[in-house]
């Protein structure tokens, strides 16, 4: 359950003053930190995973962590994909279990960003997730991060922000208003007056990107004209770096683990200060009884077969994982026959979607049209399909191996489609 809706999550923020965190994450001491933090904290949290640190950790490696932190969690939580560059990549975050994306076509001109960004809305918002957009450029100061985003920032204007979010859907608009990614440089001078302007016309969470490293007042300013969500890495990254750079000194041969010792704590420590800076601390209760909870469906498909020899079922199944995996909202998709025999139904499909709303999308698809209508009715028959999502709650079993109690219940019956 602690996984939830962020767009309801951003709401209840930017109603009641105050911003969740989104703390970019590259490996598990990160994860464990935050979600720590945000359990000893009560409040809400975000897991970033920003696309391009991608080149040093493996995306479809750490999300089966991710996701089961954010499920095991007993605070809300949402999973957002940072920075993505194209539809495909929003496609394959939300398919491994990111509730969130956000589309950063922010050195484009205003009329492709739009475009892109409405292309991304349109597909997230048919799989249930949220949308992130930006508007003006938000540039690199300082430190490991900063390089990523070469080049002067570009103030957001409010005018154009209220067009590009009236054209693109997005539910939260990152801003352009005097911060920087990676460290600042001095001390950063913000446009309050633009940010003021931009959140009297939309009227929607804003987010702070280059959150790292302001003071408390700026902090407290900012939630005051919209701020929502605040992303911070940079601060992060430094104190991971500064605790592994003490460890090793003076140099005594230190091993991995030595080396590494106390970077989660430092991480946890530090994440915790800005939970308590922002405002989002002791807040976690009210998100869990007014924000929608994120699940998944699980598709199920039984079914028998007629006139057809075993390869012939083989080459269908094999094209069925070829066409359905590439929907977006598709998580999984599993194929499989009895083993005892005889068996009432011999064969099923189970296909695991993002959310109900993928549902939709999913019988309308044209991968999917295609292959039922040429490969799969043809030779099957007596199909039973239903789809069921979890009841509350759905508790995945835990390292130690205590027992799971998921529950479900029939959101849909599909009668015998597949
Ligand atoms: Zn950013």
């Amino acid at each position: 359950m602690p996984l939830v809706d962020m767009r309801d999550m951003l709401n209840h923020a930017y109603h009641n003053n105050y911003a969740v965190g989104g703390f970019g994450l590259i490996n598990l001491d990160f994860l464990e930190a935050i979600v720590t933090a945000a359990e000893h904290c009560r409040s809400p949290v975000i897991l970033n995973l920003v696309e391009s640190h991608f080149e040093h950790f493996d995306f479809g490696l750490i999300m089966p962590a991710v996701e089961h932190a954010a499920r095991n969690a007993t605070v809300p939580v949402a999973i957002h994909s940072d920075h993505g560059t194209s539809h495909a990549s929003a496609v394959r975050a939300i398919n491994l279990g990111c509730n969130s994306v956000m589309m950063d076509a922010s050195l484009e001109s205003f009329p492709v960003n739009i475009t892109q960004t409405r292309h991304v809305a349109d597909m997230a918002h048919a799989c249930g997730a949220a949308v992130e957009g930006e508007l003006g450029y938000v540039g690199g100061g300082e430190g490991e991060n900063a390089a990523k985003y070469p080049g002067e920032g570009v103030y957001t204007a409010a005018e154009e922000a209220k067009a590009y979010v009236e054209r693109t859907g997005v539910d939260c608009l990152a801003v352009s208003i005097g911060t920087v990614h990676g460290r600042q440089r001095g001390r950063t001078k913000l446009d309050f007056g633009r940010l003021k302007r931009i959140n009297d016309m939309l009227g929607i969470p804003l987010v702070l990107h280059g959150g790292s490293g302001l003071t408390e007042e700026q902090y407290h300013k900012l939630i005051l004209n919209g701020i929502a969500k605040i992303n911070c890495y940079t601060e992060l990254s430094d104190i991971a770096a500064r605790t592994i750079r003490s460890n090793l000194q003076p140099d005594t041969g230190k091993g991995y683990i030595e080396t590494m010792l106390g970077v989660r704590d430092s991480l946890r420590e530090q994440i915790k200060l800005c939970m308590h800076l922002w405002g989002s601390a002791g807040r976690a209760a009210e998100i869990l009884v007014q924000c929608r909870p994120w699940q998944p469906v699980e598709h199920v498909i039984i079914y028998n077969t007629e006139g057809v020899s075993t390869q012939q079922v083989e080459a269908m199944i094999a094209q069925g994982h070829k066409s359905l995996s590439v929907i977006p909202g598709v998580r999984r998709v599993f194929a499989g026959w009895a083993i005892a025999e005889p068996a009432r139904y011999r064969f099923c499909w189970l296909v695991q979607l993002a959310h109900a709303n993928v549902i939709e999308n999913y019988h309308t698809h044209p991968e999917y049209r295609t292959f039922t209508k040429q490969c799969f009715q043809p030779i099957t028959h007596d199909k039973i399909s239903i789809s069921f999502v979890a009841n509350q709650p759905a508790v995945i079993p835990d390292m130690a191996g205590s027992a799971s109690a998921i529950s479900s219940r029939i959101i849909y019956n599909g009668g015998n489609s597949l």
